[in-house]
């Protein structure tokens, strides 16, 4: 698809001491995008719906001073940051309740004080293997032609005798990465859906078949690779499209004989999510409906809406079957 381009870019006067900082603004102005220099964004929206959409082409160039990493548990150890929120409009996203009434994309520019702090974190758990997630609060890769950040902290982890990297994205703008020296240390995951899923809800994403081509370039060059089918929801003819998906996805990787894993995630809302989902899309076709839900305690101390016990366990033992079917070479890390 398409690379992301903004409409408007808030500048933060720190970068401009900053390489990447300059590189981006530089790339900015190359674009004729409007930029201002601000350490406030503003988006004057007429209606929820107005300002979603323009935060969703508004990227705030910024810095990134977090010290103390988070857990990111099941997927890694930490989780840390180069940008936040994306230009995608995936109406079912988690990070709808997370990233405040206008969810501008924030971009880091100082990447070398954000790979010390990983270095801290991995030289605190130093002998074992330290694992970081990047893509818990953003999609690392549909922002990448903005700053070269992830490209840089590939070959970082490359380098790295006890780090190893996660990258997870619905994005195929990976060319970049394909030549460069990753030591198998960075794994990339790619997330799918079924075409329901996809065309309904995932707007502004690249299609089911951009992510499987850039997923065959990530694989034949080197990289560890992995699926993360997420959300997987309960509709009409749900098991004849994962099905489908599942066969399709064999098909395309017919020749790659390495592991591959897959990390399975249900549908969840929380109250939080719901409300706001429907501010923001209020044709929405997801399915809201708490009656035909069980509460779940979450992590991140707030109840979550999932599948009742019974169809939860329908949907683990199917699509796991799929799995196992299509793939030998297959990995299920998780079901959650
Ligand atoms: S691409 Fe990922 S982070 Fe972006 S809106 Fe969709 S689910 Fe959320």
């Amino acid at each position: 698809m398409k690379l992301f381009i903004p409409d408007i870019a808030y500048i933060d006067p720190r970068i401009l001491k900053y390489d990447v900082g300059n590189k981006a603004v530089e790339q900015l102005e190359k674009l004729n995008i409007p930029i201002v220099k601000s350490r406030k964004v503003l988006i004057e929206g007429k209606s929820p719906v107005e300002s979603y959409v323009k935060a969703k082409k508004t990227i705030y160039v910024t810095v990134n001073f977090q010290k103390k990493l988070r857990s990111c548990k099941p997927s890694a150890d930490y989780q840390f940051a180069l940008s936040s929120s994306c230009p995608g409009h995936c109406e079912y996203c988690y990070l709808q309740t997370t990233q405040g009434e206008k969810p501008f994309m924030k971009v880091f520019v100082n990447i070398d004080d954000i790979l010390n702090v990983i270095q801290e974190h991995i030289d605190n758990n130093s002998p074992n293997i330290t694992t970081f997630e990047s893509g818990s609060i953003t999609d690392p890769v549909a922002l990448e032609h903005l700053t070269g950040n992830l490209k840089k902290c590939i070959e970082f982890f490359g380098r790295s005798e006890k780090g190893r990297l996660r990258v997870i994205t619905k994005y195929d703008n990976v060319d970049s990465f394909l030549n460069i020296k990753h030591n198998n240390h960075t794994k990339f995951r790619f997330s799918i859906n079924t075409r329901y899923v996809i065309n309904k809800f995932e707007h502004v994403t690249s299609s089911f078949e951009e992510r499987i081509e850039a997923a065959r370039k990530i694989a034949n060059a080197g990289y560890p690779i992995g699926f993360i089918i997420a959300p997987i929801m309960l509709y009409d003819n749900w098991k004849e499209e994962y099905k489908e998906l599942l066969d399709k996805l064999k098909s395309q990787l017919e020749d790659y004989t390495d592991i591959i894993t897959f990390e399975l995630i249900q549908h969840r809302f929380t109250s939080t999510a719901k409300e706001l989902i429907l501010t923001r899309f209020p044709k929405t076709a997801l399915d809201l409906d708490e009656e035909k839900r069980m509460l779940k305690w979450g992590p991140y101390g707030k109840f979550k809406y999932v599948y009742p016990k019974e169809k939860s366990t329908e949907i683990k033992e199917y699509i796991t079957a799929l799995i196992n079917n299509n793939f030998i070479n297959a990995e299920i890390e998780y079901f959650t």
